[in-house]
């Protein structure tokens, strides 16, 4: 069956193997035909050799961690035959840490995880693949054409858990969302921000393209200037950029007992001059909070499926800008200017 692989460590190695192994039973009693993977910017990383590891033994991984597949057979009746389903990327550690023992392997304390796609497990990216029932999630049949959207939206899902368990701290009433940057994820943020009534606003540098578009379409509002532009205190910013300054400066901008979730990743090695006293000052003068967040558990994927079911199909079918069929692989893996999401299509 074909595979898109790569060579972790080794530039542009990605290839498409014809007579790529069909899936060992050990992989899982969930036979699954992939029916579409969506791309990211974790695939470009591993493609450009800066990232990624094959399983212990082989020298190629099998990309592709946003996945949609049917299932073919489940001899365990989890699910049934025709099922969608999509698969959960990271699996807990071997030790297990306290987090992954009780299923938080979004929270792994030694770095040990293993990710389907990325680290240590065959990827999605293959015409067929197998998969444990507890690592399989259902979703409703209307998302047929865009449940590969269901693995960033579970990264969403869990910023947004932490944000509400956070504002528990003292009495919580936020209007006022403030999303920095409007790639897959940024958007998705704001649509589970716009599900929960908020007043959302999203921030991007972008001043043409689908983005303005697509953020208004979520009764949302659109800037294209710098943070400290905006006219309003946030009470909670989900920053998605990764971009030094804007990361800064949002955590500047909280409203008073503001809860700044930085969901954005760094490329780091650049420095810049900033008042880090005052920073300080601010936060702790205002009771606010910054956290990091990355990756989602179970529960979070079931949220996340469940924030897709109430979406606007259109809307969400919107987010895809291009699908390409695996016999063009390459181009699913070429960045465009105003591409949202690309996805890499095996079946329909
Ligand atoms: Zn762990």
């Amino acid at each position: 069956m074909r595979a898109v692989t790569v060579a972790p460590g080794t530039a542009n190695s990605l290839e498409l193997i014809e007579d790529y192994p069909e899936p060992a039973a050990e992989e899982g009693s969930i036979l699954v035909e992939s029916l579409a993977i969506g791309v990211c910017g974790t695939d470009h990383e591993i493609i450009s050799g800066e990232y990624g590891e094959a399983p212990p033994g082989e020298r190629r991984l099998v990309l592709g961690h946003e996945s949609l597949g049917r299932v073919l057979e489940d001899p365990t009746g989890t699910l049934q035959p025709g099922d969608l389903v999509a698969g959960i990327v990271r699996h807990p550690d071997p030790v297990p840490c306290p987090n992954c023992a009780a299923g938080e392997w979004d929270m792994c304390r030694n770095g040990r995880y293993t990710e389907h796609g990325i680290k240590a497990l065959p990827g999605f990216a293959r015409e067929r693949w197998r998969i444990q029932p507890p690592y399989a999630v259902p979703l409703d049949r209307a998302l047929g054409q865009v449940g590969m959207l269901l693995e960033p939206t579970s990264i969403v899902a869990k910023a947004w858990d932490h944000i509400e368990r956070i504002g528990q701290r003292a009495v919580w009433q936020p209007k006022i969302v403030l999303v920095t940057g409007a790639g897959p994820i940024g958007l998705l943020a704001a649509l589970l921000a716009a599900q929960r009534g908020f007043s959302v606003h999203v921030l991007d540098l972008a001043t043409s393209g689908p983005k303005p578009e697509l953020v208004h379409a979520l009764g949302a509002t659109y800037h294209s200037v710098p943070v400290h532009d905006l006219d309003f205190e946030p009470d909670v910013v989900l920053e998605c950029t990764g971009a030094p300054t804007v990361v800064l400066e949002v955590m500047c901008k909280a409203a008073p007992n503001g809860i700044v979730c930085l969901a954005g990743v760094s490329s780091g090695g650049r420095t810049i001059d900033f008042d880090a006293g005052a920073l300080n000052r601010s936060l702790v003068l205002e009771n606010n909070v910054v956290f990091g967040s990355v990756n989602a558990n179970r529960r979070h994927w079931e949220l996340a499926a469940d924030a897709l079911r109430r979406a606007d199909p259109l809307w969400l079918n919107s987010l895809i800008s291009r699908r390409v069929p695996v016999s063009g692989y390459a181009d699913a893996y070429t960045s465009g200017p105003d591409d949202i999401k690309v996805v890499l299509e095996f079946a329909v």
